[in-house]
């Protein structure tokens, strides 16, 4: 029996199997059709496409900071439940300033104190406070009217300071409003950071790390960093630290999994802290998702430009090669590139991307956003490309932080190079957005096709940090969401726009 033989005897006994495959391919054309009649435009329809966007199967969000995911609303409200206050002003005498949160029950102040400080109440109450407050604790409103400005990076990096402590209070009920987020926008994975793993300082074994030249050979770096990796190895307290770490994290997610859901960590450092702090803190971020089912990854977090993370940037690359030594089964994704043109010298954009790929061996890039002026740009996409490290894309952070966006932004170098790129929010709280912006700001800017918007949402899954089984389910899983979402919109296409253009004629 030959091949066409068996395919018409299936086809005669499973009509209703073929049926459904020719249906399945039918919505995707016509799903393609709407989003191209959508896009061909100068001036789509963002309305009817944020709606398409938002009921749009989005895989995995896979670069999203906790602190930054939630909104100023809901920290307030958590100021509330634990009956803490907010500083209404500024007094060096009190030790106070405007819009910290008193983080001892309001009740426990010194009456001096108390004076100046709102309850949730007090708050809501005073609306011209609750506004400030709202523009303070987030990027809201900041490009919207005349106001004596921080520079955006600096207010965006300053926002973490006002909720930082209170989040970590309230890691599971904040877990739980992003999970509803996701499911509410068709978003079936979160890999989210959400605590910096622990750090523990030894001055004496410091100072060999202080002492180092920033440019010094892998040689000698690696030869500072054995005895301080060998005195964690050894040391109780961090044995201790690091288990109470993974156990916090982990009691934090546990059974949010579910059929529809599911969510792992990051552990992370802070790039912009002494030498010691942030080996030690890497140390811990390896050692923990070495144990830890739940912590799939190791991350580096903090302004790229800051003084220290300028100085030390090919000595955090080298760091994460000796620990990889240690810990090989640990993935990387490192933000890397978050840098623009005019905020540092044109060297200091030459070379971020490539030690994160060539030195530290990241598996992702967080960012990535300086890659044209990186020496070497085309050997390094073609590296991308062929190593399949994809880029982590967050359009809205890189308009506010670094004032990237539109024609500027990397996003389609990436694509005509054939580099893996994936939508991801990063701060969707501190931003105030939420990855179904993101998407409709990748459309309308840069007017992908649907194919191609389908594979950067399948993008997200197959360059997680999942393990291959779990990534394997959780693609069919994303694979039947699609047919849910195509066949209605291709019920769309072929009802409200057939009569929508059928209105365009008759006019
Ligand atoms: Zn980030």
């Amino acid at each position: 029996m030959n091949a066409s033989t068996i395919i018409i005897i299936l086809l005669m006994l499973f009509p209703c199997l073929v049926s459904a495959g020719d249906l399945a391919k039918e919505n995707e054309t016509a799903t393609a059709r709407f989003f191209s009649n959508l896009l061909e435009t100068n001036d789509p329809d963002i309305a009817e496409l944020t709606m398409a966007m938002k009921m749009m199967p989005k895989g995995a969000d896979i670069h999203i900071h906790y602190s930054g995911a939630i909104y100023a609303e809901t920290y307030l409200d958590w100021v509330g439940d634990k009956g803490y206050c907010i500083y209404d002003r500024s007094d060096p005498k009190l030790k106070i300033e405007a819009y910290r949160i008193e983080m001892r029950p309001k009740n426990q102040l010194p009456w001096e104190n108390q004076k100046f400080c709102l309850d949730k109440n007090g708050v809501i109450a005073n609306n011209i406070f609750y506004r400030k407050l709202l523009e303070v604790w987030s990027d809201r409103d900041f490009h919207n009217y005349y106001h004596t400005e921080e520079a955006p990076d600096q207010q965006f990096f300053d926002t973490f300071s006002y909720f930082g402590q209170l989040s970590n209070q309230n890691l599971a009920a904040g877990l739980d409003k992003l999970k509803i987020r996701a499911k509410h926008e068709n978003v079936q994975y979160l890999e989210i950071m959400l605590k910096k793993a622990p750090s523990f300082e030894y001055p004496d074994l410091a100072k060999a790390l202080d002492e180092l030249d920033p440019d010094a050979d892998e040689n000698i770096v690696f030869s500072a960093l054995t005895p301080y990796a060998d005195f964690m190895a050894n040391d109780p307290l961090v044995t201790k630290g690091i288990s109470d770490y993974i156990q916090t994290e982990e009691v934090a997610i546990s059974g949010m999994d579910d059929d529809e859901f599911r969510i792992r960590l990051q552990s992370y450092a802070s790039r912009g802290a002494p030498r010691a702090n942030v080996f030690s803190s890497l140390y811990s971020a390896f050692s923990a998702a070495h144990a830890s089912k739940k912590i799939v990854g190791v991350n580096i977090v903090g302004p790229e430009n800051s003084y220290i993370s300028i100085r030390d940037y090919k000595l955090h690359m080298l760091m994460f090669k000796y620990l990889k030594t240690l810990f090989p089964d640990v993935h990387l994704s490192l933000h890397a590139g978050e840098l623009a043109n005019g905020m540092v010298p044109p060297e200091r954009l030459e070379n971020h991307i490539r030690y994160a790929v060539e030195i530290a061996g990241a598996n992702r890039i967080g960012h990535g956003v300086d890659i044209p002026n990186e020496v070497n740009a085309l050997a390094l996409l073609h590296l991308l490309k062929e190593k399949e490290i994809p880029v982590e894309i967050n359009l809205t952070s890189n308009n506010f932080i670094l004032g990237v966006s539109g024609n500027e932004h990397p996003i389609k170098l990436y694509q005509r190079y054939g580099v893996p790129f994936v939508i991801s929010s990063d701060d969707p709280g501190v931003s105030r957005i939420d990855l179904t912006h993101e998407f409709v700001i990748f459309a309308a800017n840069y007017k992908p096709s649907y194919a191609d918007i389908k594979k950067t949402v399948f993008n997200s899954i197959r360059y997680s940090f999942l393990s291959s089984e779990e990534k394997l389910t959780e693609l069919n899983k994303l694979q039947s969401r699609f047919l849910i979402y195509e066949s209605e919109i291709a019920k769309i296409e072929k009802t409200v726009h057939k009569d929508m253009h059928t209105q365009v004629e008759l006019d």
